[in-house]
């Protein structure tokens, strides 16, 4: 039984009441939090423990990030700069142009900024997970692996968006199929630190039986499951040319919509949409960062109204889920004309207890409480940026940086420790992933010089 306790610390517990105990001890035992208790020493019962000097240290529950695709980690200073869906037809993903083995070395550089950032858990969002689990199953990370399918008949050049005139039965089977056999293989492995996730990739590549199954293999299975929605303008008007209805409309006539869907970005709802996807309780994954990159506000405030439950990540390229509190802070205040609305709690709220309630995991994960499980950051508050600390949730999220995040804890294991991440390689992936990723975009950009991409890349 190993015992930890960081000792006389601050801890920000994230609960209902979002109680701060100063001067705390948080002890940690079996990869579950046993006690918070206030006081200076520690209590005689756990003199055995690993005792950790928490003094000038803050501890906060994990962030989870709710939507990330951490293989496109690729794609950095490429598709940020243009909206969505990238503009430039490249006749080819620039992922053809690299081996499985080269993949996952941009899917452990995600890990890495997941780790580095302070996220505990991640919903990685992808078609063909498999192809690097093992590898990010191995960071001790939290991973909730969303394998998500299509069944249209689209060609490899298909863009988000674009109509889709055709169906496959078998491509239908062949998701549902891969989807069973993952989740045999994946779910509550490692003491229940991985979740699988079933899902549809995009509205317009999912026909109605596709999603009805979907939305009933979730329900025999338990798991959550996960679609691309509202994400785009051309999303909404693809729908209503291919099915006379809104996206969510779509959904909702295809027996998709229930508590257990986590449906990404919705940036351009109708006030109907909103409405059916709140009776629904459907959760929302908001990505503001991401969102602000492409010029957007999703309409937060009246999905949460409306009755959904708001969950955070990242989305593309990133997966800095402080910057993403921040963001999501600073454009919901511009949203509402209101400088005081929300606080800094309420956005490290929908980045911790909105994203495990959202995925059906708010009495397991998702703040620091007695029994639930020890997935925590440490922080240093003795920073340039921090100090004076007067208010430890609003230092941290107006002014925070993520290399104030000194040490990151999942299941009671430190995954990163003083500055150290202890389960992979960091240094050797950054390196890797810089050669490959601009050799690969280089040789996209040579090969197709008539797409006029008008970006000079590096050399
Ligand atoms: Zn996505």
């Amino acid at each position: 039984m190993a015992t930890i306790v960081i000792a006389n610390t601050t801890v920000v517990s994230g609960d209902s009441e979002r109680s701060v105990y100063y001067d705390s001890n948080i002890v940690v035992e079996d990869g579950l939090i046993k006690e918070i208790g206030s006081g200076g020493d520690v209590s005689p019962s756990y003199s055995g423990a690993e005792v950790i000097d928490g003094r000038d240290k803050a501890v906060f529950p994990g962030f989870i990030n709710c939507h990330a695709h951490i293989t496109a980690t690729i794609d950095r200073g490429i598709t940020d700069d243009f909206g969505f869906p990238f503009p430039f037809r490249f006749p080819e993903n620039v992922r053809n142009l690299i081996s499985e083995e080269e993949l996952s070395v941009f899917a452990m550089l995600g890990a890495i900024e997941s780790i580095r950032t302070g996220s505990t858990g991640v919903v990685e969002v992808a078609s063909g997970i498999e192809r690097y689990a093992k590898e990010i199953v191995g960071t001790g990370l939290r991973w909730f692996l969303a394998e998500c399918g299509g069944d249209a008949v689209v060609g490899p050049g298909y863009k988000p968006g674009e109509p889709v005139t055709e169906f496959s039965d078998a491509q239908r089977e062949k998701v549902i199929e891969n989807s069973l056999e993952l989740f045999e293989k994946w779910d509550g492995h490692d003491n229940g630190r991985i979740t699988f996730m079933t899902g549809a990739t995009l509205v317009e590549t999912s026909s109605p039986r596709l999603l009805s199954q979907i939305r009933q293999l979730s329900e025999r299975a338990r798991c959550p499951y996960t679609i691309h929605l509202n994400q785009s303008r051309l999303e909404v008007n693809t729908a209503l040319e291919m099915h006379g209805k809104r996206p969510s409309q779509y959904l909702a006539d295809s027996d998709f919509l229930s508590p257990r869907l986590l449906a990404a970005h919705v940036r351009y709802p109708n006030g109907d949409e909103i409405r059916l996807l709140g009776e629904n309780k459907v959760a929302i994954s908001h990505q503001p960062a991401m969102a602000a990159r492409r010029g957007v506000i999703p309409p937060i405030p009246l999905l949460r109204d409306a009755g959904c439950t708001i969950a955070m990540g990242t989305d593309n390229n990133t997966q800095d889920m402080v910057e993403a509190m921040r963001v999501g802070m600073f454009t919901e205040r511009i949203l509402r004309d209101d400088p005081a609305r929300p606080q800094p709690e309420d956005v490290l709220g929908m980045a911790t207890m909105g994203s495990a309630t959202a995925l059906g995991k708010e009495k397991i994960i998702g703040s620091l409480e007695v029994d639930k499980k020890a997935d925590l950051v440490i922080v240093d508050k003795m920073r340039a940026n921090l100090s004076p600390n007067m208010r430890v949730v609003s230092s941290f999220v107006n002014n925070g940086q993520a290399s104030d995040i000194r040490s990151v804890m999942v299941d009671g294991k430190f995954i990163m420790r003083d500055g150290k991440i202890l389960t992979i390689d960091e240094e050797s992936i950054v390196r890797e992933a810089d050669r490959i990723g601009r050799r690969a975009w280089r040789r996209l950009v040579e090969k197709y010089p008539n797409v006029g991409f008008p970006v000079e890349l590096a050399p």
